[in-house]
């Protein structure tokens, strides 16, 4: 009979990967507990080069002001600053929820070997949701995807998020009914 099962040395590599891979990701869940919070939508991010963090970032656009304070977009001004090099080449990024357009095309700007995510974002995801945006022909740059990693966690921060931001907004308005029916005060 033919053996299927992969070696064991090549399970043992791929054991170790993985394990290092969530390592990473849950630096990258530390990251999103930050913006949560902050009251931001909790995504977080870091970039790795060599098996070591350069670079951290947390989804923030509201706090600071900023469209494009992405977790992504964070992580690599840090770690550009850090390695004071705009091309991250042979870094890899973690970040928690499937990158947007705009965290894709900076990734592909910075010139990131992998991209490991962790949840998928059906809606504005377009590594492979909406659509595979690393894959287009107009990209001067390849960059690899593995998904899946820790993914149960950082789904379950984007819901508990929605869930008490659902609740506050509830209360508030419970609030604002019992101020009217007494009478707003002086
Ligand atoms: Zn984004």
């Amino acid at each position: 009979m033919k053996n299927t099962q992969p070696p064991i040395d090549n399970l043992q590599a791929q054991d170790a990967t993985q394990h290092g891979h969530e390592i990473f990701m849950a630096e990258a869940i530390i990251e999103a507990q930050k913006a949560a919070t902050l009251m931001e939508v909790p995504v977080g991010a870091v970039v790795v080069l060599n098996g070591e963090i350069i670079g951290r970032g947390f989804n923030q656009p509201i706090s600071s002001h900023d469209p494009c304070a992405h977790a992504e977009v964070m992580a690599l001004r840090d770690a550009a600053k850090r390695i004071e090099n705009y091309r991250l080449v042979d870094a890899d990024l973690y970040v928690t929820v499937e990158p947007c357009t705009m965290c894709s095309g900076a990734i592909v700007h910075a010139r990131i070997k992998r991209v490991i995510f962790a949840a998928l974002e059906p809606k504005a995801g377009v590594v492979c949701s909406q659509m595979e945006a690393f894959k287009q022909p107009y990209f001067n740059h390849e960059v690899e995807v593995i998904s899946g990693i820790l993914e149960e966690q950082s789904v379950k921060i984007i819901q508990d998020f929605f869930k008490m931001r659902r609740a506050q907004k509830k209360q508030l308005k419970k609030e604002a009914r019992e101020a009217l029916l007494k009478g707003a005060p002086e």
